[in-house]
Order: C-alpha cells, then structure tokens, then sequence
C-alpha cells in the first residue's frame, strides 16, 4: 500500500478509534472547548480524520505549523 494511502487510513482510524472511547459530537462544547477534535498537521492522515469528522457530524479544526497546508 502507498504511504499516503496508509497515512489516510490511520487518520480516519484515529477518529473511529476515538469514537469507540466515548467522543461523540457536541462533547467539546460540553467541555467547553470550541471544538470536538483538535487535527494537528494538515498531512494525508489530518486531512483524512477531518473528512472523517465531517462525515460523523464532529466539530474538528486542523492547524498546521507550515504557513501553507499540506
Ligand atoms: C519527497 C517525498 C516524496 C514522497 N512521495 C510519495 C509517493 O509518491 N507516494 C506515497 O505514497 N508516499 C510518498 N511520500 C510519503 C508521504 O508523503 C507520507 O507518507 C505522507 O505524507 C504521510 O502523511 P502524514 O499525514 O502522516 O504526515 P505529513 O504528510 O508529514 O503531514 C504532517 C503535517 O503535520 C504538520 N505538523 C507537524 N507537526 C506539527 C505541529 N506540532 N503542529 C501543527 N502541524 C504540525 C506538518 O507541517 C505536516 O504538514 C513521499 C514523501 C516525501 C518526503
């Protein structure tokens, strides 16, 4: 498998991974944080868990440490 491909898929399996602990949509307001996830790094594997929050209806921001995303 490519390494981007598998970069992807850890991504989105680090969000299900997540799920299956208890985070669920509306858990970081109910924290009181601005968000349910945090993605950082704008990679294949952010890029993939963000998409992977957008498609379980979780709140998610992506920063990135480069001036430009990935
Ligand atoms: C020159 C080159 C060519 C390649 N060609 C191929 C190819 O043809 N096919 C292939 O399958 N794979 C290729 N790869 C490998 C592929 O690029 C990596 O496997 C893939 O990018 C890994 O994805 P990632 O999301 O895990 O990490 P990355 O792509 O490295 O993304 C991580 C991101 O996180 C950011 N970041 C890091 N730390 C922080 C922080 N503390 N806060 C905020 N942001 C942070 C980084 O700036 C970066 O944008 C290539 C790699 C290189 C270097």
């Amino acid at each position: 498998m490519s390494q981007i491909k598998n970069a992807a898929n850890i991504g989105t399996a680090a969000v299900h991974h997540a799920l299956a602990r208890g985070l669920a949509p509306g858990i970081g307001q109910g924290l009181g944080a601005s968000h349910d996830v945090v993605i950082a790094g704008s990679g294949p594997a952010g890029l993939s868990a963000a998409l992977a929050c957008a498609e379980l209806g979780l709140s998610y921001i992506v920063i990135e440490k480069q001036r430009e995303f990935a």
